[in-house]
Order: structure tokens, then C-alpha cells, then sequence
């Protein structure tokens, strides 16, 4: 597949009045915000320092597999509502994308052969959990009915900038009893509910490890907000497997940025946020040209943005303080299979999770994450073959200070140790490996940009839920940040809202 790039030799670098915004990176958030814009009459120019669009959602082609780099269990694809953002960034540029909709969002192995499907059928998944935690029916239901609440609530609502007041006062008249329901639960993580209703402590371990899936913490430092969308949309707009491969969202969105006259330049890494009486004015790339905007908006993560794009001796008081708050997640270790067929049961789910020891949960390679998508589109892989991508946090701290030869075989052991694992709940796995690709941390480094690889900010501490994760702006004037470094943090429907929001306030900031 190739992806067209429009890149316009006829922009007058340095000119100032080219750009309305220009967009560091074309993850998900960057896309959203720069489409959304572009839709709204805005000229923008995306810069990504990579070959392809998508940061973590992007995809890579190997021996007749098409891998997906990160993210495969997407939320965000619903029909209805208003939570379905992902349809809704496509639409908005006349683009959409034929999904294919997974009966089951993930199955679970974990410590005491406890085996728990989540099938997109709310019922169905509640009663897979009273027959294992009879103790605990009514506790359970209230627990996840109470999610539905926050859902119910976000889903009646356009999902904008919170930081435009225009806007909130408007959504504040027309959903008054939403509004409030939110505001209840903004400062609220899941272990405040969970404890209410629930005291059996392995169904508090199994609600941990529900949050620790997505948000890289228990549930006692997993905003509630958060919770309230992933544990109601499974059920609701459902997880739905975008048909050719999750890179396919990026694709689209971009082939819609350029319908409206928007940008992309790709192998253009910016090294430098240019800021003239303290405001964001342009960026410069690592060959030395310069673009200018009146807005700029950073795609890299808080960390990229504030260390590496400005000087970091000169980091505003606020992101300081955002980062004694929050603190880098761990990289993954990940393995791209391809397995021949005959390694999988008949019935085998496309999500799984396994974990043999609670108290390992949180530890590097202590829980393996594995998507199989081509169990949903086949198309993904030669005949007969599945993609398995199996991943498990690590840290870049275990990566470093290696020789190329030590970095290879501790590749090889790690890898080794985690097909032995998985032998669990696929046996026959290692005899039908046919091929595999491994990424570190460095990996994800190097090709997601993202420092020290990290999937994203999690809180040092317990956090009043969401209330510390900043919005677009930031300190710097004219200066935007969008993705998983902001409001409501990481994933791909969560990085789409943020995009959403952004593209908001910066055109009420430029009055279109
Ligand atoms: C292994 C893994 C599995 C995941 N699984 C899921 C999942 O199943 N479901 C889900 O919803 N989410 C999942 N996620 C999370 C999800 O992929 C991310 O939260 C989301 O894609 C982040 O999007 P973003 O817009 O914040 O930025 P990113 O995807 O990080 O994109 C940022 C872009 O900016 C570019 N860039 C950075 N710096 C520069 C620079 N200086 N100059 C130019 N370009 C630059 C990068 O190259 C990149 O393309 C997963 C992530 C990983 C790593």
C-alpha cells in the first residue's frame, strides 16, 4: 500500500502566513485535530518524522504479514452516540471504515484458572462472573451498572474542548443532569466505586487487572472517567476491527486531510518548537528548514514536547509540575508471530491476557497482552497463517548500555521465555512459529518516537481521577499539545477526543 503525501514544494519556508496550525506528528490525536481543522476551512501541515502515518497505531509489512505496531482492540467504531469518535473523525472528512465487529473484547487467564471472557453482550459477561464469584452478584452489578452511569453521561454529549467556555455553558443547558453526573466523577478512580460495592478481594484483583489492561495502573489510580467509557462501550459501540488492518485509520484520515486541503510531510522530524517574545511561532526539522503557523500543536508525548522540542531548562512551572505527578509508563516487549494455522483451537478469541501470579500483575513481563486480528480479517496474513502479537511491559532501563550482539540474545531469551508462557493457553504455538519479529523498548523508541518508549503517562501516585491531566493548552502561548499526554489519556478513542477537543479550542482561538 502506499500513502500519498503531499509534499508541496511551492510552501515559501519561513513564510509566516502559510499555516493556520501546523501539527507535530500524525498519531491518531495529531490526525484528528489536523482533520478536523482542515474541515473547518483551517490550512494545516502535518510534519511526521516517520515513513507512514499513526505512531502507535501504524502497521508494518513482513514476509506477507501485515502487523499492527500497537493498538488492535478498538473501541470507538460504535454506529451510535456520541462516544464513537473514531466514525465520527472519518465522517467529518467524507471517510469511513468497514469493521469487523469482535464478539468478545478479551479473554482472561489468570492465577487460579480463572478464565473470564468479556463478550460484547453485557448479561452474558455478568453471568460468566457470578458463576465464578457467587458471593458477590449483587456487588459486581453494581459495581459495572455504576460505570454505565458515566457512560450514559458522556455518550448524550458532543465531546469537546473542556477548556472553551462557550461550549460548556451550552452543554451545561442542554444536559444539565449529565453535566453534573460528570463532574461527580472526574475526580473519582475506580477503587473509590469498586470498594462500595465489592469486598471479596479476588474480584478486586480481577477489577485491578480489568483498569491495569488499558490504563498501565490498578484500579486505585484509574480515573473513573476513563472506566466509565471502556467498560460500557464494549458492550455498547463494541470493539470493531477496522477491515485491512488498524494503519487503515491513519490512511483514511489522512486521504481525507488532503481532500481539504490539508498536509503531510512525511521523514520530517522536528527538532525544534520555535518561540519568538516566549510564543510558539513555527518549528524547525532536522534538515534545517522551518515552517511557521499561527498555532502549533504537539503530537510527541509532554515529555518529547517540553525536554527535547524546547529547551528543558526553561520548562514551564506547570509541566513541572505534571511531572511530579505523572511519571513514564513502562515500554513493551513485543513479539509479531506469524503461526500457522493449526497453532490455534477452533473457537480461539482475537484478545487475550494471561497471568499466572497476582502479585506480578504490575511487575515488567508480568502480564502478556496478545491480539490475533487476522481471526478477524484473515486477509492480514498468508493463507493458513495468524499474526500473533503478544506484549508484556518492560522498561528501557533493562535495553540500555548493551553491545549489538548482548542486545540480540537478550532479545532471544526474552522472547523465548515469553513463547514458553504462552504455551499455556496456545499449546502447539512454538511448533508452528513461522515467523518472528521482536521489539524492545528501543524498538518502540525509534520507529513510535515516543521517549523512552513509554505507552504513556500514569499517575506517581493515587490522583484525584482526572482532574490533574491537562487540556490542549499549555503554557507556552500558541503552543498546543494533543494525544495521550493530555485529557483523557491513552488509546486510540481517547487520543480521538483529545483530537476533537484540540481542533475545538484552537479554532475558537482563530475564530473560524
Ligand atoms: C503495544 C501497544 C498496544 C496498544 N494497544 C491498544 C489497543 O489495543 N487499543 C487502544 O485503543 N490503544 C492501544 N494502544 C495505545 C494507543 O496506540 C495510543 O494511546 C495511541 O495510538 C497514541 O496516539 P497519539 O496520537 O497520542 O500518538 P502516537 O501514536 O504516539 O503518535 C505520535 C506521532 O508523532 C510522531 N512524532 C513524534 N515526535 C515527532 C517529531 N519530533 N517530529 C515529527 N513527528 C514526530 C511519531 O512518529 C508518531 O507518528 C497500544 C499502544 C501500544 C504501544
Amino acid at each position: 500500500m502506499t500513502v500519498s503525501a503531499n509534499t508541496n514544494t511551492n510552501v515559501p519556508l519561513g513564510d509566516r502566513t502559510t499555516f493556520d496550525a501546523i501539527i507535530i506528528g500524525s498519531g491518531i490525536g495529531g490526525l484528528v485535530t489536523a482533520t478536523q481543522l482542515a474541515a473547518k476551512g483551517a490550512k494545516v501541515l502535518v510534519l511526521e518524522r516517520y515513513l507512514i502515518p499513526g505512531g502507535s497505531s501504524g502497521y508494518f509489512d513482513r514476509e506477507g504479514y501485515r502487523f499492527d505496531v500497537g493498538a488492535s482492540m478498538i473501541f470507538g467504531f460504535g454506529k451510535q452516540g456520541t462516544t464513537n469518535l473514531l466514525t465520527r473523525a472519518l465522517a467529518a472528512v467524507g471517510e469511513s471504515i468497514e469493521t469487523i465487529p469482535d464478539p468478545v473484547q478479551v479473554q482472561y487467564h489468570l492465577p487460579d484458572e480463572l478464565d473470564i471472557k468479556v463478550h460484547q453482550d453485557y448479561e452474558q459477561f455478568l453471568q460468566g462472573l457470578f458463576v465464578k464469584f457467587p458471593n458477590e452478584v449483587k456487588g459486581i452489578r453494581q459495581f459495572y451498572d455504576e460505570c454505565w452511569q458515566v457512560f450514559n453521561c458522556l455518550n448524550q454529549m458532543d465531546l469537546l474542548s473542556l477548556e472553551e467556555l462557550r461550549y460548556l455553558t451550552r452543554v451545561f443547558f442542554q444536559h444539565p443532569g449529565a453535566c453534573l453526573g460528570l463532574v461527580k466523577y472526574l475526580p473519582l478512580n475506580v477503587g473509590d466505586i469498586a470498594r462500595k460495592y465489592i469486598k471479596d478481594p479476588a474480584v478486586l484483583k480481577f477489577i485491578d487487572i480489568e483498569c491495569y489492561i488499558w490504563s498501565v495502573v490498578p484500579a486505585e489510580m484509574t480515573p473513573m472517567i476513563n472506566a466509565g467509557m471502556v467498560f460500557s462501550d464494549r458492550h455498547y459501540g463494541g470493539i470493531n476491527y477496522p477491515k485491512g488492518g488498524v494503519g487503515q485509520i491513519a490512511q483514511k484520515l489522512v486521504s481525507g486531510l488532503l481532500k481539504f486541503g490539508g498536509e503531510i510531510h512525511y521523514k520530517s522530524r522536528v527538532t525544534k518548537i520555535i518561540t519568538e517574545q516566549g510564543k510558539a511561532v513555527g518549528v524547525k526539522l532536522a534538515n534545517g528548514k522551518t515552517f511557521y503557523a499561527k498555532k502549533v500543536v504537539s503530537n510527541a508525548t509532554r515529555w518529547d514536547t517540553f525536554e527535547q522540542l524546547l529547551p528543558a531548562e526553561e520548562m514551564p512551572k506547570k509541566e513541572q509540575k505534571w511531572q511530579e505527578r505523572y511519571q513514564k509508563s513502562p515500554a513493551f516487549l513485543s513479539l509479531h508471530l506469524g503461526v500457522d494455522a493449526s497453532a490455534l483451537p477452533v473457537g480461539t478469541e482475537c484478545h487475550h491476557v494471561l497471568l499466572e501470579d497476582w502479585t506480578q500483575m504490575e511487575k515488567p513481563e508480568g502480564t502478556i497482552f496478545v491480539s490475533i486480528p487476522t481471526l478477524l480479517d484473515p486477509s492480514l496474513a498468508p493463507e493458513g497463517h495468524h499474526i500473533v502479537h503478544a506484549f508484556t511491559p518492560s522498561w528501557m532501563s533493562d535495553w540500555e548500555g548493551l553491545s549489538p550482539s548482548e542486545y540480540e540474545s537478550k532479545k532471544e531469551e526474552r522472547a523465548g521465555v515469553m513463547l514458553d508462557r504462552l504455551e499455556r493457553i496456545f499449546p502447539g504455538l512454538n511448533a508452528g512459529l513461522d515467523f518472528m519479529e521482536v521489539g524492545t523498548p528501543r524498538t518502540h523508541r525509534r520507529f513510535l518516537g515516543r521517549a523512552d518508549g513509554s505507552y504513556g503517562p500514569i499517575p506517581r501516585r493515587k490522583l484525584p481521577g482526572l482532574l490533574n491531566m491537562p487540556f490542549n493548552r499549555t503554557a507556552v502561548p500558541e503552543l498546543y499539545c494533543v494525544g495521550d499526554s493530555t485529557f483523557p489519556g491513552q488509546g486510540l478513542n481517547a487520543v480521538a477526543f483529545s483530537g476533537f477537543a484540540c481542533a475545538h479550542r484552537i479554532a475558537a482561538d482563530l475564530g473560524i
